[in-house]
């Protein structure tokens, strides 16, 4: 069993659900569940048009409501060569849109949007690029079956945010979804769901990728695939290095830590049910669907030290704080410094202490120097406006030495280049090098040109 899951770029029109049709059809999977966003943009025009019927602007909203119709019903007049088919899709499609304009409708006079009618509102845009692609598929000769995603994705009742309820969701999996799936290939919605009392939740923006995760983890997938519009994940932001190239394979601890550094990957949350189960996720590319991508591991069995990727996070502040009074007064400076990073709302990236040094970083704001210098009698050097370097691969624990050695060489060679502070991370996947704000794209491009091993 494989787990296709498409997001909105991937099937924002009818040329791109064709190329999608062509990738299924090339697919040489045993079984096929498809997980499809909404088209392009619709989740956020129906946001739009739900607020305009809250705000009293009822013309506006149904102005929407009938830019997302006109939206659905030109993919089925320009890809359709079946009228029965076509038919079929367009009386879905007029159906699913009468019922969201009853719903704004509704929300108009009542003046209220509430959570839980917002879910409802959001989840037209997914039944409807789903139905469309259903019937677009059998137009094609696919057979497929069509499921409501309502009906295995069991939440909780948290609206717009819902939790997964995986015992539930495997019940769901082994006594509907199963049931149903007759034909090669399943079309199932990403993003929402349904409560205990069976009302509609979703899982929160962007979350078609968990319903792929928890479905690839309920069905013991062999593997998931993310079909999105960049190669997969990359060895540098291509926006700072033009020669950034894809990663073949990276490990889960590694997506972890380029997402928290800054790089645009997908959310490392929404694929943690697969890589529970140890089930592969791999990161395609549909418009260039001949790209390896990049696959994503629970965990890496070489032993080799490789090194993958090198991103910078700006805007970060460095402190650090010399404590020669032993241990009451270290306890009562991190007090301190946990009171500064809460109370400007700061978000703490790391913190060590060792050799009477204490080294936290967090994101930047000139507010906290100030409140330390008053509220900190110790020796404190703050450099704000640093970033932070970080070097992610595999197998750094035993390879420190090396990396400090060519590290210290590399950068070595180009002596004005400031390095604050070089630091280990325990996840073994990542080393980071907090730097001059104003040097790190170029640190970034001499690291990447020289130490990138894959
Ligand atoms: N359609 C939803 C969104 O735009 C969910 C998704 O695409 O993952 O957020
Ligand atoms: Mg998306």
């Amino acid at each position: 069993m494989h787990i296709l899951k498409f997001g909105g770029s991937s099937v924002a029109d009818g040329d791109r659900m064709l190329n999608v049709i062509n990738i299924l059809k090339n697919a040489e999977h045993d079984k096929i569940i498809v997980v499809l966003s909404a088209c392009k943009g619709i989740t956020d025009k129906l946001e739009k048009a739900a607020n305009y019927a809250k705000n009293g602007d009822i013309d506006l909203s149904h102005l929407f409501a009938n830019e997302i119709s006109n939206h659905h019903l030109a993919i089925i007049d320009t890809c359709f060569s079946n009228d029965i088919l076509a038919k079929q899709a367009k009386s879905d499609v007029k159906n699913y849109i009468f019922e969201l304009k009853n719903l704004l409708e509704g929300i108009y006079l009542l003046n209220e949007l509430t959570v839980m009618v917002k879910d409802s509102i959001f989840s037209f845009g997914e039944l409807l690029s789903s139905k469309i692609f259903h019937y677009l598929c059998l137009d094609k000769s696919l057979e497929n079956n069509w499921i409501d995603a309502r009906k295995i994705i069991v939440t909780d009742s948290n609206f717009n945010a819902a939790f997964p309820l995986s015992d539930k969701i495997s019940e769901a999996v082994e006594n509907i979804l199963l049931t149903q799936f007759n034909e090669k290939i399943a079309i199932t919605q990403g993003f929402i769901g349904s409560d205990l009392l069976s009302r509609t939740t979703t899982l929160g923006r962007g979350g078609s990728d968990l319903t792929a995760a928890l479905l690839g983890a309920a069905l013991h997938a062999d593997e998931i695939q993310i079909w999105t519009d960049v190669d997969g994940i990359l060895s540098a932001d291509p926006n700072i290095v033009k020669n950034a190239r894809t990663i073949n394979d990276i490990t889960y601890s590694e997506v972890k830590d380029l997402s928290f550094w800054g790089a645009k990957v997908l959310h490392p949350k929404t694929i943690f049910p697969a890589i529970d189960e140890k089930i592969p996720v791999k990161i395609l590319n549909s418009f260039n669907a001949t790209s390896n991508g990049t696959l994503i591991l629970p965990a890496n069995n070489n032993t080799q030290m490789q090194i993958h990727s090198i991103i910078a996070k700006k805007q970060c502040g460095l402190m650090k704080i010399n404590i020669t009074n032993g241990n009451n007064l270290l306890q009562m400076v991190v007090n301190e410094v946990n009171h500064a990073i809460e109370s400007n709302k700061l978000q703490l990236l790391y913190a060590a202490y060792s050799n009477s040094n204490l080294v936290v970083l967090f994101e930047f704001s000139n507010k906290i120097s100030n409140y330390l210098q008053n509220n900190i009698v110790e020796n404190i050097t703050y450099n704000e406006e640093v970033a932070v370097v970080c070097i992610t691969g595999q197998n750094f624990k035993n390879n420190l030495m090396k990396i400090n050695a060519d590290l210290s060489n590399l950068l070595s060679m180009q002596s004005d280049i400031k390095i604050y502070q070089l630091l280990y991370v325990f996840s073994d996947t990542s080393v980071l090098l907090v730097v001059d704000e104003s040097q790190a794209d170029r640190i970034v491009r001499h690291l990447h040109d020289t130490i990138i091993n894959f």
